[in-house]
């Protein structure tokens, strides 16, 4: 399966044709949609891998609850516009022993409460590039710090991958669209905005003239904390780029992220922008 890949992609590559690859855990919904669809605008071959990875699930993580709706995936992707779906078994994805371990952005923010998280990406990530080629790959924003970390990882290791980070997509309300959406309850599901209304709070103070970091993520945390049904895991306020602590005086591209849990759900979301110079 996965030599066939590999396979595939070098022959329509020989004929002329540009490759798109687009990494997921199925559950497919709009934000993989959209992904997709990126990719099928600027390649001519988009594969769409579905592996629930096992690697970047913690031990008290929800593995073996994730949904796997594979028929209703392959068919979504292919309307979307993937050419050919890539669902390889775990033996072929795992890596052996060898793990990816992307330091500096790999080591904060998610890898404080998710930990072996970020490494279990890379490591699929890097085996996905391998077998890949030369390609652009799609990513979300919503997941900010593994877009990151894909990005250096392409980079540091010279694969020859052009990574394109994409917008969130949002239900109407603002909630970022995800897999574990479905996981809340309609009581949870109608308390879950609180993260984008948090963090746009956050942005509103640096915009306005805020420039203490901690202060705009004690005031993400206070937001997301007032909210019963929510429990906060962590806000926090970096360089877009690093992922570290902006330093002083704040300034340039800055990224704020919340994590939290909303009963059997970990949310994340997190939002962008540019901060004046003074
Ligand atoms: P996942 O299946 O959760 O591993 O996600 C696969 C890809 O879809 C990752 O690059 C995610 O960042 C991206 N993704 C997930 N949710 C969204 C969303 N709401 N908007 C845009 N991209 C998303």
């Amino acid at each position: 399966m996965a030599a066939e890949l590999a396979a595939t992609l070098e022959r329509e590559r020989c004929e002329g044709r540009t490759v798109g690859l687009v990494p997921t855990m199925g559950a497919l919904h709009d934000g993989h949609a959209s992904l997709v669809e990126r990719a099928a605008e600027d390649t001519d071959v988009v594969a769409v891998s579905i592996y629930v990875n096992p690697l970047q699930f913690g031990p008290d993580e929800d593995l073996d609850a994730y949904p796997r709706p594979l028929e209703t995936d392959l068919a979504v992707a292919e309307k979307v516009g993937a050419t050919l779906a890539f669902v390889p078994p775990a033996e072929e994805m795992d890596g052996g022993v060898t793990r990816v371990n992307v330091g500096g952005p790999g080591e904060v923010l998610e890898a404080l409460t998710r930990p072996g998280h970020l490494e279990g990406v890379a490591t699929v990530v890097a085996r996905l590039f391998a077998l890949a080629g030369r390609c652009r790959a799609y990513f979300g924003e919503k997941d900010y710090q593994q877009l990151v970390v894909v990005r250096r990882l392409a980079a540091d290791l010279g694969f020859p991958v052009e990574v394109i980070g994409c917008p969130t997509v949002r239900e109407p309300d603002g909630l970022a669209v995800s897999s574990r959406n479905v996981y809340l309850s309609p009581q949870e599901r109608s308390a879950a905005p609180v993260l984008l209304r948090a963090l746009r709070a956050g942005a509103a103070s640096l915009l306005a003239g805020e420039r203490d970091p901690a202060t705009v993520a004690a005031l993400v945390a206070d937001i997301v904390a007032a909210e019963p049904l929510a429990s906060l895991v962590t806000a926090d306020v970096v360089n877009a780029e690093t992922l570290e602590p902006p330093s002083a005086p704040l300034s340039g591209d800055v990224r704020l992220l919340v994590a939290a849990r909303l009963g059997r759900a970990r949310l994340i979301d997190n939002v962008g922008l540019r901060v004046p110079a003074p």
